[in-house]
């Protein structure tokens, strides 16, 4: 007996909730099954980005859950609100192209924007509400405004999520607007790819032709010269033209080490907003919007447990509620406060005063989470300088902070040996003299290491 759209909605859901809890969402709830054509599930999505983000990551888990409810051998198709994205994902989608498979708005590869940095998801309390409602006004009057608009802060305080959330809310309110979102070292690499290549034209046309050009952590452009000229006119092209240029910085403008003097005065000269880290209550309310987004169910002593011990900033709340989760997971247990002392009570990290020595499952956590890098390519064998200096920071910490051995740290570190370790680290002391940028990193995740939790 064929199951009814309704039921199959349900069930479907129920497994994935039952089997892939990390990637729901709660507003999955509104996804709408349009019917099985063919052999083909289609269900219905009602945001460019939510669509981007369901082809991307999770097209296997509902194939399986459909197939695993239905008991045939269906494929899914997700379609976006306009009838469109019904092909499978191309991961090497041309923007320039123009490819009516995408939405209409310039998604080009490296704009993977996440469904879960949107300004519904974010909370607003004292130390981003300059910035949050700096972001919110130019997203809807882009160009008139603050341009630019340059948010700063630390690791891990929303800097990424609320440029995130200008571009949907544009995406949103003018669904043809040409966004260009990209990280700071992307717009680098993509420069000197076009450099090299003799391809200058084309690089001009694809950062110049934007109605929205966001860069993230644009402090890297520090000491590169030669981009920074680049982009200086990159800058003033859309800039004089009307365009919103917003940026982010983990310093101020003029903190930024060897950036030169007239791309400071260009970014002082819309608005500047510093976030701060968050206070208590706005740790508390952060927590039980991620526990509503990922659909958890707990008791309110569980965030105020949680924040209580976590201050350095979001990101660290949020591993320590993806701890609770999987240990809640694992041991078929509800969320209660028992379960939440138990996931994050031993946390090193977290122990703080009575555990001054960090071990190097903590030091790992401090530099994937710091440079944002995957710890399987931190203890991997790729030699990028993307990877390569992080794996000798961490070798550096860890001789620094642990009693462990050479042998024992290149053991860890993806089963190096001991001449590799010496060598990193003396490369670490080394470049720390030279290289105020590194020696500030170095000093930023000793910190986080050391960082004495709030009394519980
Ligand atoms: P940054 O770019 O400043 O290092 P991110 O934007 O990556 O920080 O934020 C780290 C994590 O914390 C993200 O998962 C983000 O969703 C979350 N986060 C940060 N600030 C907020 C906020 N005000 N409300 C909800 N989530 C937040
Ligand atoms: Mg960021």
């Amino acid at each position: 007996m064929p199951i009814s759209d309704e039921d199959l909605h349900t069930a479907m859901h129920a497994y994935l909730r039952r089997n892939n809890p990390e990637i729901c969402r709660h507003w999955f709830d509104r996804i709408a099954v349009l019917g099985i054509e063919r052999g083909v599930l289609r269900l219905l999505v009602d945001e460019p980005v939510r669509l981007k983000y369901l082809q991307r990551t999770c097209l296997a888990a509902f194939t399986e859950a459909v197939q695993s409810v239905t008991g045939q051998l269906l494929a899914v198709r997700f379609i976006g609100p306009d009838g469109l994205g019904g092909e499978q994902p191309q991961p090497t989608t041309n923007h320039a192209s123009g490819s009516m498979n995408e939405t209409s708005v310039m998604l080009d590869e490296q704009m993977v924007l996440s469904p879960d940095y949107s300004f519904d998801g974010f909370v607003v309390g004292p130390g981003n509400r300059l910035a949050h409602a700096a972001a919110m006004a130019v997203a809807s009057k882009l160009g008139r405004a603050y341009n630019p608009f340059f948010v700063h802060g630390g690791v891990g305080l929303g800097k990424t999520h609320l440029l995130q959330a200008i571009c949907q809310q544009l995406l949103r309110q003018q669904p043809t607007a040409r966004i260009s979102y990209i990280s700071c070292s992307t717009f680098m690499d993509a420069f000197h790819d076009c450099v090299k290549a003799g391809r200058m034209g084309e690089f001009r046309h694809r950062f110049r032709n934007v109605d929205l050009l966001v860069i993230d952590d644009i402090h890297f452009l520090s000491k590169h010269e030669q981009t920074q000229e680049e982009f200086f006119h990159t800058f003033n092209a859309l800039h004089q033209s009307g365009r919103q240029i917003v940026l982010s910085s983990d310093a101020a403008p003029a903190e930024i080490p060897d950036l030169e003097e007239r791309l400071v005065s260009r970014f002082n000269s819309g608005l500047v907003a510093r976030m701060e880290r968050p206070c208590y209550e706005t740790r508390v309310n952060i927590l039980k919007a991620k526990a509503r987004l990922h659909n958890l169910q707990m008791p309110d002593d569980v965030p105020a447990y949680v924040a209580a011990r976590i201050d350095s900033n979001i990101r660290e709340l949020e591993g320590a509620l993806t701890k609770v989760r999987g240990l809640a997971m694992a041991t078929g247990r509800e969320i209660d406060l028992e379960l939440a002392k138990e996931a994050i009570g031993g946390d090193p990290l977290s122990q703080g005063r009575g555990n001054p020595q960090p071990n190097i499952q903590a030091i790992l956590d401090a530099v994937v989470r710091y440079y944002d890098i995957k710890l399987t390519d931190l203890l991997g064998k790729r030699r990028h300088k993307s990877v390569a200096l992080p794996r000798q920071v961490c070798m550096w910490l860890a001789r620094r902070h642990t009693r462990y051995s050479l042998e024992e740290i290149g053991g860890y570190l993806g089963g190096r040996d001991h001449t590799t370790v010496l060598h990193a680290i003396r490369q670490v002391d080394t470049k720390q003299t030279r290289d105020e940028r590194l020696k500030a990193d170095v000093d930023r995740i000793q910190q986080v290491l050391q960082a004495a939790p709030n009394e519980a």
